[in-house]
């Protein structure tokens, strides 16, 4: 039997049968072209990636610089001046003590290079047994085989379970819900931080490297933002039991939710930062992981090797994308701006509190997550056969919006919407993507029930 495939499409994409949701072929400022010349407000910056909208001053003109000059080198023995002025640049907005950084391609590799390097710190101070990894429940780290076992996207990991590494998971903190530990309680408890003491003791601290976690969830967790006070708890165990922290930033960072690093709202200090996505703003594929000089330090006089590398390691035509993003971001100061106006796009999204199928809107700075219910007292997720996210954020697409529809906050089920406007989108916006998204509710609310209003 064959399968039915849209035609003029041999471009092989995740979907198989339905293709593309819309051809883009140009974006102007927040708006996407199609080829068939509609106008659609990139109300979700790509995927979190367009954090300066579509035309960004300076960064093509700094590309095409630095590629007709040098395109290449490669980075296991040779650097190269945009690579440099990279590092400089990360380094000078990461916590104080973070000074190394790491280049690759996108957010995937960044992460299992963080992974790769915790494990190998770990065998210079002469501790092997050390390798785990405990992520959370939900939480999304990557795509390859290592970040898909440290992170648990039901949907992302379902086919793949066999091919996974054992690495143990604990609950990630729900305000909306309540995780497992306060949903009796009634109010946050921290149980969930408290649960990677229980774990680490149960599993062993002598088989675990390190801790991943975003500091506010992306695409499993729809925004999730945790207690006061979370991170120092974390902080505090993963110091007590000898484990590395990691706060993957591949979404929250450089200035997404209002700092240059999320986890700088909680003043703690991890290991090592992970990045991707705004860093280049969707100029050229890169990331990274940016690590406390003192692993680094540990590795240099030890084996003196970090065994690990890509191809495109340190590329320079997207390290020169990168430092002229970093000098757009710092130029308009994007956490200053994200911080003075997130009230205004949660005032704009909070009218949609008691749209159809909204159960909880949240989120920090300028990454807002809009979790759908068919029972918002009950707060039951819908069935994912519904698809609803996906159903909702195709009605937007027709109203000329994008956003991103995502799952896996309820439990593992359930469904969410990320609203990720560019960090330089004006303030006149956010009540238009609140009025289309509106529609787009009240419409799919309409094909198959669940709150009103
Ligand atoms: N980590 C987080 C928090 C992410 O949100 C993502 C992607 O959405 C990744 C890692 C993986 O990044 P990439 O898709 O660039 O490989």
């Amino acid at each position: 039997m064959t399968t039915p495939r849209a035609t003029g499409h041999r471009l092989m994409m995740p979907d198989l049968v339905r293709g593309p949701a819309a051809t883009f072929v140009e974006g102007r400022g927040d708006t996407l072209i199609t080829s068939d010349g509609r106008a659609v407000i990139d109300g979700a910056s790509g995927i979190g990636v367009t954090c300066l909208g579509y035309d960004v001053p300076g960064v093509a003109e700094r590309m095409a610089e630095q590629a007709a000059r040098l395109q290449f080198a490669h980075a296991m023995r040779f650097d190269t001046p945009p690579a440099q002025e990279l590092a400089d640049r990360v380094a000078g907005h990461a916590p104080d003590g973070l000074d190394s950084v790491f280049l690759v391609s996108g957010g995937s590799e960044a992460v299992e290079s963080a992974i790769k390097f915790a494990r190998q710190y770990w065998i210079e101070r002469d501790r092997p047994g050390k390798w785990r990894v405990i992520g959370r429940w939900p939480s999304f780290h990557g795509s390859t085989i290592a970040t898909l076992s440290a992170g648990w996207h039901q949907a992302r990991r379902a086919k793949h379970t066999p091919l996974l590494l054992d690495f143990p998971h604990i609950e990630a903190p729900n305000l909306y819900r309540g995780c497992g530990h306060c949903r009796r309680a009634g109010h946050c408890t921290l149980g969930c931080a408290d649960e990677l003491e229980r774990v680490l003791i149960r599993e062993g601290a002598e088989t675990i490297s390190a801790f991943i976690a975003e500091p506010v969830a992306g695409a499993a967790g729809g925004a999730a933002t945790p207690e006061e006070g979370y991170f120092a708890r974390i902080r505090e165990i993963c110091d007590r039991y000898q484990v590395l922290l990691i706060a993957d930033e591949v979404i929250t960072g450089f200035a997404r939710t209002g700092r240059w690093f999320a986890i700088d709202h909680w003043d703690v200090v991890p290991d090592m930062i992970v990045f991707a996505k705004g860093i280049s703003a969707g100029f050229a594929p890169l990331g990274g992981f940016v690590a406390r000089t003192e692993l680094v330090e540990q590795c240099s006089q030890g084996s003196g090797r970090f065994e690990h590398n890509f191809t495109m390691v340190g590329h320079p035509v997207a390290c020169a994308a990168g430092c002229a993003v970093l000098e757009e971001l710092e130029r308009i100061d994007a956490p200053a701006r994200v911080a003075r106006d997130e009230q205004e796009l949660f005032a704009a999204l909070g009218q949609l509190s008691t749209a159809p199928l909204v159960g909880d809107v949240r989120g920090k700075g300028f990454l807002a997550g809009i979790e759908l219910v068919a029972d918002r007292d009950a707060k039951t997720p819908f069935a994912p056969h519904q698809a609803v996210a996906e159903r909702v954020a195709d009605a937007a697409l027709a109203e000329g919006l994008l956003v991103y529809p995502c799952g896996g906050s309820a439990d593992g089920s359930g469904d969410h919407l990320l609203i990720m406007p560019a960090l330089n989108m004006a303030t006149a916006r956010f009540a238009e993507i609140a009025e289309l998204l509106g529609r787009a509710l009240a419409a799919v609310g309409v094909e198959i029930g669940g709150p009103t209003g």
